[in-house]
Parts: structure tokens; sequence; C-alpha cells
């Protein structure tokens, strides 16, 4: 693969591509081991540059945007690792604003709600990125980010570009269509209304003082670990919610723990790293959890969170 990593270098200059970097550090639950190349875009045309690359050599490509929807084996991740960074956020009209890849959810809120653009605002709290958010249809509170996308720009992994409005995404609960094609999110553009600025703010720290309350923010996770319950497709016990942190509470797991990895005394649908976890600590755990859960309940839970690399 040395033609690979000077295609890299020639590219990007030999200071920006990493090698066998550990991934830990980039993620919300602080796991994983190392890529084998890492490399942080910092334009969509970088983005572009590096997906043609690996084609070309026959390397996989894994986009990670903040690592805080994923759990990375302890093996790290075979190939490139692209992590876009910084990014723009223009407002397209008064109806609208478009926001690269890389751009935080928090920082995009905290602009909306400076440019009295009302929407996002109840999404405050929410760590990652819009590439990770649009990936996952990011939820807070019932309603889900896909209902806010006017349109999309995408790469297919030949590097081809395209706009794609919001209606041919196939948000679902949890879902993109990006979790089937792999395309890459290269940014996204949100309808918005006109909004006070100050009950926007009221609304951003509801939603951050409702996070304080019910999650443990002050330890290392990855957030929902499971995808709560379908009605259409799961049946839950009378008087059970359809609610995956229920299920979890209610099969006596919260605090039970394998190594290093716990689930959250606070929140059961959390799994915690209280700094000595590996990821198969977690991935032994999520299983522990899941066996529990349909053995009490017959509810056979779904993963929320990416697991990336080989476990
Ligand atoms: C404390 C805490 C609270 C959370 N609360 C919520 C919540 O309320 N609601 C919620 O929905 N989630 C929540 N999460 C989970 C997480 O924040 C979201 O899923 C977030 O949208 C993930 O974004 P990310 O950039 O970190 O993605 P990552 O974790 O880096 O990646 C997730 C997936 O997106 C893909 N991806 C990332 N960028 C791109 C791109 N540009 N193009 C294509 N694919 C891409 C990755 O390949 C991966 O498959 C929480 C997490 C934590 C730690």
């Amino acid at each position: 693969m040395s033609g690979f990593q000077d295609a890299l270098t020639a590219a990007f200059g030999s200071d920006r591509i990493r090698r066998n970097v550990s991934l830990a550090g980039l993620t919300t639950f602080r796991v994983g081991g190392p890529a084998d190349w890492l490399l942080e875009t910092r334009t969509s045309e970088e983005m572009l540059t590096a997906l043609e690359l690996a084609r070309r050599d026959g390397v996989a490509v894994t986009m990670l945007g903040g690592g805080s929807n994923v759990l990375i084996a302890d093996a790290g991740i075979r190939g490139l690792v692209i992590r876009p960074r910084g990014g723009s956020i223009d407002r397209v009209d008064q109806a609208q604003v478009r926001a690269d890849a890389p751009v935080t959810i928090n920082g995009l809120v905290r602009w909306m709600i400076l440019h009295g653009a009302a929407g996002l605002e109840a999404w405050a709290g929410t760590p990652g990125t819009v590439g990770g958010a649009i990936f996952g249809n990011a939820h807070f509170g019932g309603r889900s980010i896909g209902e806010l996308v006017a349109s999309v720009r995408l790469a297919d992994r030949d590097g081809a570009t395209s706009d794609v409005p919001g209606g041919a995404m196939a948000f679902g609960y949890d879902r993109s269509r990006l979790q089937d094609t792999r395309e890459v999110l290269l940014s996204a553009t949100f309808r918005v209304a006109p909004g006070d600025p100050a009950a926007l703010r009221a609304t951003a720290r509801a939603s951050l003082a409702f996070r304080k309350r019910t999650q443990p923010l002050e330890t290392p996770s990855a957030g929902c670990v499971f995808q709560n319950p379908d009605p259409r497709r799961d049946a839950v016990p009378q008087g059970v919610p359809y609610s995956a942190g229920a299920l979890v509470d209610r099969a006596g797991l919260k605090g039970s723990g394998i190594g290093g990895a716990r689930v959250s005394p606070t929140h059961g649908n959390f799994i915690v790293n209280d700094g000595s976890a590996t990821a198969e600590d977690i991935r032994r755990l999520i299983e522990l959890c899941r066996a529990e859960v349909r053995e009490q309940f017959g509810v056979e839970l779904r993963e929320e969170i990416v697991y990336m690399g080989v476990f």
C-alpha cells in the first residue's frame, strides 16, 4: 500500500497523513484501536480527493464525524478514516440555512439562535456533527432532524456529487439512505423560520437542562446504545413503555458491568466507560443487555450505535 501512502502524501503533505493512530480520543466512548490512515479534511474538495485516491487503490474508507455514536473495535479500523473538520454555515435565504458536514450540531444551533433562525434549537446539547446527525437522523423529543432537511449535497464512493431533496433521503427512525448507499454527506440545507433569539435560547437551555437531569454527561458514553422498540415490529409486554432504557432498567441491569463498562445508573440506555473499558467490554455488556431483555420481555433490542472495525 505504499502507492496509496505516496498518493495521499502527494495530495495532502506528509504532516497531514497519520499512520496507525489511535482513534479512542476521537470518540465520546474513549475506546477503539488505530486507523491504518487518518486524514482530517478541511474542505469538501479535500474529501472528494481522498475518496478518489482510496477508490483508485481499492482502500476501504470510513467516515468519522464527532465519534459520538460509534463503538470502534479494539483492533481499530483498516484502511483510511476520513474525519472532516471545520466547515461553514451560510444563510441561503430567509427560509434556509446550509451547513457543511463537519459543522457541529451545537455550533449550528448557536449560529441559528444568534441569527434568529428557528428549527434546530431543541437539538442543543446533541454531540457530533451535521454529517453524523444526517446519517443517523438524530432525534430529540419525538422529532427527527430529517424533518428539517430541505436538501443535501452528497458524494458517492466514486466521488460523483449530487444535490438530493430531503424527501429522497429515506429518513426514518435512526435511519437515512446513507446507511444503504454509503454516500458521503458534504453539506445539508435546513428549513428554518424566523425566531426570536431569546425564545430560541430558552428552548435550547431547556433541552440542555433536560439532558443534564437525565443523562450521565460526566462519563464517557455514546448516548443511547439501543433503538427504542418499534410498535409496528416489536411486541412489548403490557404496562412496559416502548423504551429501550425502561426495558434494560426493568430487567434489573442498571449499574451492572463488564470490565470497565457499566450500564449507567442514571439512564438504562447509556453504557458508560469508567476509564478502563475496552470496546470488547462494551460489546459484551451490550450482548448481556440484549439477552436479558429478550429472556425477560421477549423483545429483541437493536443497536442505535454504529460498530466500526472488526469485533
Ligand atoms: C451524551 C450523548 C447524548 C446524545 N444524545 C443524542 C440525542 O438526543 N439524539 C440523537 O439522535 N443522538 C444522540 N446521541 C448520539 C450522537 O450524538 C448522534 O448520533 C450524532 O448525530 C452522531 O454524530 P457524529 O458526528 O458524532 O457521528 P459519528 O459518531 O462520528 O458517526 C456516526 C455515523 O455517521 C457516519 N458519518 C459521519 N459523518 C458522515 C458524513 N459526512 N457522511 C456520511 N456518513 C457520515 C459515520 O460513518 C457513522 O456511521 C448522543 C450521544 C451522546 C454521547
